[in-house]
């Protein structure tokens, strides 16, 4: 169903000295002049998309947030996550999804990430705040969103739909929490998603470990083995997360997919799980984790020739510029461990570039994939390791007891 506007006038206010983006009050959204005025002359695309995705999101707010409202502030993320994920779904309409799934994760992984690895780090759902204002946080907003996006992959888009109907008729002009929002969605759909509140609960961001990938001839199978690692929480024990893994095996001989895409998802509940993937008649490369279907980190398991393959074969186009940015980030190791003075791509992976400039046509998706990763994202982690090595003891001390982790 659609979410139509009971008023008769969408007012909106623009003003230039406003510490926020924007607020949905009801009746009158109240915008800062950067995030509604955009110019022909004077504004990048971004800025108008930009634009076009806040209005997007106080406009949404009209009924994740007015008509259903919370019971409380620590409730915040079910409508700030909900309504960001609401507003991400909206630009993917507008605009090329796979450019916006990519904007989306390297945002999250940038700025979301660091935070959820520092002392700051906290639950989409904290339990005690010095101040309201703490609560505006890129875990709460982001995080939050892809919370409510994992659920949205398990349930699939029909009956995320009907839940969310369901949810919005439910408790029309009532004040909610994140567990009426699970329920509701689960009363739709029959499916049972109360293992998400470990989501609303813990802090930190969860890495996967794939254990063991094979391709089992004889019975015609593919075997994955994950292991999720859960980072330390303040005090009680922890608890494994609902994860929803998309994948698949890209052929290494037909280089097309071989499983199908109703059977794409691997539900992960458990520290460590075993999946048995039948009917499959040769082996494949495991394009693990497609569209970042959860916030986690994935450690390194695929070699490189691996990483080409799926450079040059995988169908899925967020998972290439995965292997594109991750063949970028090895060469810029390479040539830092090497000494190198400049980076000089290999033969192969130039050819994988020619091939991938030569088959797309979505010059937006080209330019993104063809960018060196970020610093934060993609850099970072590897060169603090590297660090870490070279540092001496007495310096890590210093770090620890300054609560810098290296
Ligand atoms: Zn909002």
């Amino acid at each position: 169903m659609h979410r139509i506007y009971d008023l008769d006038r969408f007012g909106i206010v623009c003003i230039e000295d406003f510490n926020a983006g924007a607020m949905e009050n009801k009746g009158l959204t109240t915008y800062n002049v950067s995030c509604i005025l955009a110019h022909k002359d004077s504004s990048t695309d971004g800025r108008f998309k930009h634009v076009n995705s806040v209005i997007g999101h106080e406009y949404f707010h009209n009924w994740s947030g007015n008509r259903v409202t919370l019971r409380d502030w620590f409730e915040i993320t079910l409508k700030e996550g909900f309504t960001n994920l609401r507003e991400q779904l909206f630009s993917e309409h507008c605009y090329s999804e796979t450019v916006e799934r990519i904007s989306e994760v390297n945002f999250l992984k940038s700025y979301q990430f660091p935070e959820d690895s520092s002392p700051l780090a906290h639950s989409i759902r904290p339990e005690t705040i010095e101040s309201v204002d703490n609560l505006y946080t890129v875990t709460v907003y982001e995080k939050g969103a892809e919370v409510i996006r994992m659920m949205k992959t398990i349930l699939g888009d029909e009956l995320f739909v009907k839940g969310t109907d369901h949810y919005f008729s439910k408790f029309d002009g009532k004040a909610v929490t994140s567990e009426d929002f699970r329920e509701a969605l689960s009363e739709a759909s029959g499916i049972d998603l109360s293992q998400f509140r470990v989501w609303y609960e813990q802090k930190g961001t969860p890495s996967l470990e794939v254990v063991k990938n094979y391709y089992c001839k004889e019975k015609n199978a593919y075997i994955i083995v994950v292991k999720q690692i859960v980072p330390e929480q303040d005090n009680e024990k922890k608890m494994p997360y609902p994860i929803p893994i998309k994948f698949n095996l890209v052929g290494v001989e037909s280089k097309k997919d071989l499983v199908p895409k109703s059977e794409e998802i691997l539900l992960l509940k458990d520290f460590e799980q075993e999946f048995v993937i039948k009917g499959i008649n040769e082996n494949g490369v495991l394009s693990f984790l497609r569209d970042f279907s959860a916030p986690v980190s994935v450690k390194d398991f695929l070699s490189k020739e691996e990483i080409l393959h799926l450079f040059k074969y995988d169908s899925n186009l967020y998972q290439k510029w995965e292997a594109v940015q991750r063949v970028f980030r090895d060469e810029i190791i390479r040539a830092y461990k090497s000494k190198a003075k400049q980076v000089t791509l290999e033969e192969d992976t130039k050819k994988c570039l020619e091939c991938l400039v030569d088959t797309v046509d979505d010059y937006e998706y080209l330019a993104m994939a063809l960018s060196l990763p970020t610093f934060q994202m993609r850099i970072r982690r590897v060169l603090t390791e590297m660090l870490e090595q070279t540092l001496s003891p007495g310096v890590r001390e210093i770090a620890a007891s300054c609560q810098i982790k290296l």
